[in-house]
């Protein structure tokens, strides 16, 4: 793909440009509890930042999830949510998604079978296909409380 060379060329070349989006929305999902849609973030920083373009925000926004800042929520057929990642371990989370109202729940009160089986199908995973797993990213889709 031509795009991605071309991307990681503009992004040197413009590093005050795309420094500020980035500075901007990660310190806005520093302060959200929600996960947020790149509209969502767009809308909230709109206001004060006349100069930020919604494209601006999608592309900061895919750049922060590959630099592994943010983690990306595809919940359903509905748009992404971001929210920023927490330092190692302690802020590790599954989420419940509602496909209904998109609500998500975070959880991290895992049972130990679950972490068991995780760790049983991520060794089982790298040797059968000889992959270093480095995270994963685990969602169930359903319906919420209010929409069941
Ligand atoms: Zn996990
Ligand atoms: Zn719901
Ligand atoms: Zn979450």
């Amino acid at each position: 793909m031509p795009g991605r060379h071309h991307w990681q060329h503009r992004f040197r070349e413009n590093v005050s440009r795309w420094t500020l989006p980035r500075e901007i929305i990660l310190d806005l999902l520093s302060r959200s509890s929600r996960h947020m849609s790149a509209k969502e973030i767009y809308g909230a920083l709109y206001a004060l930042y006349p100069g930020l373009g919604l494209t601006t925000v999608y592309r900061t926004l895919e750049l922060l999830h590959r630099l592994g800042f943010v983690q990306k929520v595809t919940s359903g057929d509905g748009p992404g949510r971001y929210e920023l990642r927490g330092e190692g371990e302690k802020d590790h989370h599954h989420h419940l998604i509602c496909t209904k109202c998109g609500r998500i729940i975070d959880y991290r009160d895992f049972v130990q079978e679950e972490l068991d089986l995780i760790k049983k199908t991520e060794e089982t995973l790298a040797k059968k296909h000889n992959f270093l797993i480095q995270d994963h990213n685990i969602e169930f889709l359903g319906l919420c409380e209010k929409c069941r």
